[in-house]
């Protein structure tokens, strides 16, 4: 019986190692070009144990659990030199030796992407699998066009099947979303992608933007507590409308995880996916601006109403989304939200979101929809 890591884990690995090796001084890249076809891709990152994932493994504890063998804090990205070497050497790469050498990388990392962030680099998500740093360099009433300085989430080849495979993907996953701008778009045709100098520009044809809610006319809604239950007053059950009822539409549209609702499998957030993945990291309230952005500016077609709206209706633009403490509530998390509020204009409020902590990302089935079918 061997503790295997989740894919999930072996992705928060790499991607927090920037698929980069962690043993010092090496830093090998784990992945990148291969000439087999024109998007190959050659991978040779090991996700490896730091307490081995069986009794026959090196560093074995069997003090600990089986999901603690699998956690992602019982791993290390590594090269496949490195990955072999610690093996053989259990004397001089003890389990406190591997995990300093890992939180140095990631230290490392992080150092060379806030610097990044400094100057000026803005966050840009394109569809549901893609998010990377970059500039909006083009804004026309029908397009938009952005320089890719790296990718964050995704690769050239998931550009080059997202552009491809266009006409197959759920018109609610074709969106173009940028961080300072708090604001994004549907797309209306598939990317063009091209080159200027090293860096890749990509062309999106765009929607113009749906009307949105005055917040003084949202409609009449059942008060929930803080617990997410209906609020009772004087054993009635209390309801809001109009800009009372905006807070609370908020906290469910952003509480509801992606792929929960099974008359909606893709409504919902990613926060609690994003807060795995990226917690610790200088991108995760960029990122999670970007959930609140798509869940705010791209429309979604109910099949049910057959009509089409942004879930969180009244929100034109989105400044700022700040975590304010993730300790001091089990499951619920409060946010400082800095929003432009149609009818109302600037709009600042603390509102919790339900987001189930653990060490281990939630199996929810999280849907992307750009593979081959
Ligand atoms: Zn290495």
């Amino acid at each position: 019986m061997r503790d295997d890591f989740t894919k999930p884990t072996k992705n928060a690995l790499a991607l927090r190692a920037n698929f980069k090796c962690s043993f010092t001084d090496c830093g090998m890249p784990t992945s990148g070009p291969n000439d087999s076809s024109p998007d190959g891709v050659t991978k040779i990152g090991v996700a490896a144990h730091i307490h081995g994932a069986s009794p026959l493994g090196p560093r074995y504890l069997s003090s600990m659990s089986s999901d603690e063998r699998k956690n992602f804090k019982n791993g290390i990205w590594l090269c496949p030199t490195h990955s072999t070497l610690i093996d053989q050497d259990t004397t001089k790469y003890t389990a406190d030796f591997l995990r300093e050498m890992k939180a140095a990388h990631e230290n490392k990392i992080q150092s060379e992407m806030s610097g990044l962030k400094k100057s000026n680099i803005d966050l840009i998500a394109l569809g549901p699998d893609m998010v990377f740093s970059g500039e909006l360099i083009g804004i026309k009433s029908d397009a938009w066009q952005v320089r890719i300085l790296h990718f964050i989430v995704g690769d050239l080849h998931t550009l080059i099947t997202f552009a491809e495979r266009y006409e197959q993907i759920d018109p609610y996953d074709r969106y173009i979303l940028v961080n300072s701008l708090g604001d994004g778009r549907q797309l209306s045709g598939a990317p063009e992608i091209s080159k200027s100098g090293s860096d890749y520009v990509v062309c999106t044809k765009v929607r113009n933007s749906l009307p949105r809610i005055n917040a003084h006319n949202l409609p009449r809604d059942f008060a929930l507590n803080d617990g997410h239950d209906l609020f009772v007053e004087n054993g009635n059950i209390a309801v809001v409308s109009g800009l009372d009822a905006l807070p609370q539409r908020i906290k469910s549209a952003l509480s509801l995880q992606r792929g929960e609702s099974p008359s909606h499998r893709n409504v919902g957030a990613r926060i609690i996916e994003y807060f795995y993945l990226f917690r610790d990291s200088t991108w995760l309230s960029n990122l999670i601006k970007l959930e609140v952005i798509r869940n705010a500016c791209i429309p979604y077609l109910d099949p049910i109403q057959n009509k089409e709206y942004t879930l969180l209706q009244s929100i034109n633009r989105v400044n700022n989304i700040e975590i304010l403490d993730t300790e001091s509530k089990p499951n619920w998390v409060p946010f400082h939200f800095d929003l432009i509020v149609e009818g109302i204009g600037s709009w600042k409020r603390d509102i919790s979101i339900f987001m189930p902590i653990g060490d281990e990302f939630p199996n929810y089935p999280l849907g992307t929809k750009t593979e081959a079918k």
